[in-house]
């Protein structure tokens, strides 16, 4: 489950990426060009930046909506001088019945159907972008998750950056493209129309022209109020993120599977949900706050627009003999004013929505550390055990200074099976991840067979694993699909599955499934779908990693959930299995470590005691007590008696 960002995620915090990439306000006056500059210039390269997203998921959408821009610029302004003329006729037609209507009837039909036409193509064309967009998206982000370190995922920046990318970059491109071709047509509207309002201005008295700057003034302002509040409502909404994440966790909480039960049994839902109200009457009550007072501004700058409208209608009017001249002017003026407020608004969300790419921009960006040393990758040899060696390893995670392992210094030779213990957070998982190249030592090096792992190719390297993590993958798909996704670079046969899962006592239950290999796992998606038990998972995953054809087996608590005879039968089963090869267990119960090569107790992310169970057992240090401890409990008083 998602449990919300950590801490000191707030904005205006370190991580408040809005802020990180706002250029600084200027301090002097002859500051401001190049703050204006770097302003327009980040919308400029931010546009440009969602257009190449368009135009890679598909180029004709570009020339599409460009064809549109001008066809929508262009037809108002015809539309108005094909009514004006259809007006004309019309009353010329009251003293004169000879003029002929067809003529301008006919255009007017003409026109209307040509406008409809194209703009419900375009409707059809525009939802179909939509989708087209929104999934190339979702592949490059995908594509790119793909290989982005294991390290940046440990991140909680990195981490809402991906979340966010993925919530809002699919839908936004269209939209924003739309809104600038959009913004395209009303100028075009705009200006053919200012040269036909320029006409009027030397034909009317000189009041006119201060009401028309009026009026077109008015349109500006309430544009502006429009970009204010919504630029209010944008930062409030971040100020409140906190509040935010919270409602999402409540709601998450009432849906999530897992804790179903225990919500019903402690009889928790109407706790969150009266939690959850809450935090929204909270949030809600700054919203209503701010609409209501746009409103008012709203209100207000409407009634002055109307009474100026109505003024300068009316000089417009007595100044104007034809009627065909006062449709065409006041056409005309609507149509300046509505779209200076369009442009500005379309301004204002254009700069916003590109805003929110930057995060997929930034992720887009993540650099790949984990990768070869070497130009050309060297490929490991594939052989059963391999010598594994550690020197002077140290690792904090990435954004922190805690050092989790500390100076290890550690060899594997070929075929041995190494056991790691120690306590919990000792570093046993971390140890793991280091072996296997997941994540890269902040100090010393990891060899393999005497070379530095960096130098190999990562995926060539990841090959040699097979390996079983402690969470390890429960996947919605056939159960014969959780055990070939081990070696997914094969085709898979019935046989080689069947031998894996019966090597890891699989095959009994699955046989009793309904479809047996063929049951689809999780209800998720099928509403036959079979949900496993925990243990019943993990004996799939440890098939999984003995289909895995790996010379290197890993094993991280691969039994923890398993009953002791499982467990028993499983440990039998490991030993077939590692047979030459090179093993690493991590293991909570000390019986797995009676047989191995070498132990090693970890303690505090420090080797304290390394050696076979017998010698650790003699010294009667860390491990004995352990292991003495852990004995006793599943004694009874009189055994250890
Ligand atoms: P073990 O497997 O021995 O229980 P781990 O290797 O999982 O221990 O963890 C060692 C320490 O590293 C713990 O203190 C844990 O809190 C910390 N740790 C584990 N994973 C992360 C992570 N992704 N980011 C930061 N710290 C981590």
């Amino acid at each position: 489950m998602n449990m919300g960002p950590g801490p000191g995620r707030g904005p205006g915090g370190p991580n408040d990426l809005y802020e990180k990439m706002k250029p600084p306000k200027p301090k002097h006056l002859r500051e401001v060009p190049t703050y204006l500059r770097t302003v327009v210039g980040g919308v400029f390269s931010r546009l440009l930046y969602i257009f190449r997203l368009v135009w890679e998921a598909r180029p004709a959408l570009l020339f599409v909506m460009s064809f549109m821009a001008l066809f929508n610029g262009f037809m108002p302004v015809a539309g108005t001088f094909i009514s004006a003329h259809l007006l004309g006729r019309i009353v010329e037609r009251l003293n004169d019945p000879t003029v002929d209507l067809w003529v301008p009837l006919l255009l007017q039909f003409g026109y209307t159907f040509l406008y409809f036409l194209v703009n419900d193509v375009y409707k059809v064309v525009m939802n179909i972008s939509g989708e087209l967009v929104t999934n190339h998206v979702r592949v490059k982000i995908m594509e790119k998750a793909k290989e982005v370190d294991l390290a940046s995922f440990d991140q909680p920046e990195f981490y809402e950056r991906l979340e966010n990318a993925s919530r809002e970059a699919g839908t936004r491109p269209v939209t924003i493209v739309n809104s600038t071709f959009g913004m395209v047509s009303q100028l075009i509207t705009m200006i053919s129309y200012l040269v036909v309002l320029g006409g009027l201005i030397f034909r009317l008295a000189w009041y006119a022209s201060v009401f028309a700057l009026l009026f077109i003034l008015l349109s500006v302002a309430t544009a502006l109020v429009g970009f204010y509040f919504r630029r209010q409502k944008f930062l409030y909404v971040r100020r409140k993120s906190k509040d935010r994440r919270q409602m999402n966790y409540y709601s998450d909480l009432m849906v999530n599977k897992d804790l179903v039960k225990e919500l019903r049994l402690f009889d928790l839902s109407d706790l969150f949900i009266g939690r959850y109200k809450g935090v929204f009457a909270r949030y809600f009550k700054g919203l209503k706050r701010l609409v209501y007072k746009e409103t008012a501004w709203n209100l207000s700058l409407g009634f002055l627009t109307v009474v100026v409208n109505c003024v300068l209608f009316f000089i417009i009017a007595s100044n104007i003999g034809q009627i065909e001249g006062y449709t065409i002017y006041t056409g005309a003026l609507n149509a300046v004013s509505t779209a200076v407020t369009t442009v500005l608004t379309t301004i204002g969300s254009i700069y916003e929505g590109t805003l929110f790419i930057d995060n997929m921009i930034l992720f887009m960006r993540e650099k790949k550390t984990i990768r070869s040393t070497l130009p050309e990758g060297a490929v490991p040899e594939r052989r059963k055990g391999h010598r594994i060696e550690l020197r002077n390893v140290s690792f904090s995670y990435p954004g922190s200074d805690r050092m989790v392992l500390k100076h290890i210094d550690l060899t594997l030779e070929p075929g041995d099976t190494a056991v790691l213990v120690g306590l919990n957070g000792a570093g046993k998982t971390t140890l793991i991840k280091l072996l296997t190249r997941l994540y890269d030592p902040t100090e010393g090096t990891v060899l393999l067979d005497g070379r530095d792992i960096r130098e190999y190719e990562p995926e060539a390297l990841y090959r040699l694993y097979g390996i079983i993590f402690q969470d390890f993958g429960k996947y919605a798909e056939p159960v014969r699909d959780n055990i070939y996704f081990g070696q997914a670079d094969a085709e898979p046969t019935d046989e080689a599955l069947e031998n894996a899962a019966r090597e890891a006592s699989a095959d009994e239950f699955i046989r009793r499934l309904p479809r047996g290999y063929d049951t689809p796992l999780m209800r998720y998606f099928e509403p036959d779908g079979v949900e496993l038990s925990i243990g019943q998972w993990q004996k799939l995953s440890v098939a999984r990693a003995f289909y895995a054809d790996s010379d290197i087996l890993i094993l991280d608590e691969p039994t923890a959930s398993l009953d002791p005879m499982a467990e028993q039968e499983l440990f039998r089963q490991f030993d077939r299995l590692r047979k030459g090869k090179t093993t690493v267990f991590v293991s909570h119960r000390l019986s797995s470590a009676v047989t191995a090569d070498k132990i090693i107790l970890l303690k505090d992310g420090e080797i304290a005691e390394t050696g076979t169970h017998a010698e650790l057992m003699a010294k009667k240090g860390e491990y004995y007590t352990l292991f003495t401890t852990q004995a006793k409990r599943y004694l009874s008083p009189d055994d250890t008696a």
